[in-house]
């Protein structure tokens, strides 16, 4: 199926690195003009490099989306780079504490830092990217936020909030587009295997005493005990971009406001 994505113009946040640059490799594989964002220039140039050298166009975008500045920063570069954006990922986030740290050990800064890197970095891409979308009559929003927005757990309770926030915020913002031609949606993926959750789960087999094993069957063991799936692994970057090209494509023009889990069935509700 032709997701009629080519010539479409893409950023998305936080792609030098785990989900956000698997993002940007599928969205550039089906034919959209990426802009790949991060903060360090030698990473985001690296996940450029990678897209370039399998024929596909993109540009970089440098910038804190934790402050006005940085987000203007951004905002401009990415819109000078192929002249607007069609396509706003909002996928940089995480953690200021840890996703692990408890709850009495957050502190008041912490919750706020967790919230201006997540659903504040969010609202004002929206804020400086909808305008440009609007005048054309057609645009895409999308919000990575976590499983942990509508399954909360006990450790990292500012990531969970402020994930829960960017899933309330998807919805307000659909209602506020109606029928503009942009859409607004939320994909919130269960643990996914960047960089960091691979750590996790090698420090965790070597706690725990199975760190001879082969890294899949490590993998499983974790999976099964901390967040156990309904498909008995942990996700890939893959998984979460097909989902977004999907989301974004033209064709998908009768879906807006919409949470999508991808988490091999982790979070045990209907929705
Ligand atoms: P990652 O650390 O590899 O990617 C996060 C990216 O966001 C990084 O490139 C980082 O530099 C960027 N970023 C963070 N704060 C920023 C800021 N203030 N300004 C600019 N850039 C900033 O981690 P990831 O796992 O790929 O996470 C991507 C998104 O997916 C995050 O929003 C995360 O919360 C979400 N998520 C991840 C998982 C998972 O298991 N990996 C699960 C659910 C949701």
């Amino acid at each position: 199926m032709d997701l009629q994505l080519k010539g479409k113009r893409a950023l998305v946040t936080g792609s030098s690195s785990g989900i956000g640059a698997g993002i940007a490799r599928l969205l550039a594989e089906e034919g959209c003009d990426v802009v790949v964002h991060g903060r360090n220039s030698d990473k985001a140039e690296a996940v450029a490099e990678s897209i370039r050298s399998t024929g596909g166009r993109c540009a970089i975008a440098l910038g804190d989306l934790s402050t006005n500045a940085g987000a203007d920063a951004v905002a401009q570069a990415a819109t000078a780079a192929f002249g607007s954006i069609d396509i706003l990922i909002n996928n940089a986030g995480g953690s200021s504490g840890g996703s692990a740290s408890d709850w009495w050990d957050v502190t008041e800064d912490q919750w706020v830092q967790t919230h201006e890197m997540n659903a504040v970095a969010a609202a004002r891409m929206v804020k400086r990217l909808l305008p440009g979308m609007k005048k054309q009559g057609w645009g895409r929003i999308v919000q990575i936020a976590s499983a942990a927005g509508t399954q909360p757990i006990p450790m990292g309770p500012d990531y969970g909030a402020t994930k829960a926030a960017m899933i309330n915020m998807t919805v307000s913002l659909a209602k506020a587009l109606g029928d503009c031609g942009v859409t607004s949606n939320c994909i919130s993926p269960g643990a996914v295997l960047t960089p960091a959750v691979e750590h996790w789960v090698t420090s965790l087999a070597e706690k725990e005493g199975f760190s001879d094993l082969p890294f899949e069957e490590q993998e499983k063991r974790v999976a099964s005990r901390m967040a156990p799936t309904l498909l008995g692994r942990i996700g890939r970057t893959d998984d979460i971009a097909m989902a977004v090209c999907m989301v974004v494509s033209p064709r998908m023009n009768y879906m807006t406001g919409a949470n999508i889990r991808v988490d091999g069935g982790q979070v045990q509700s209907i929705n």
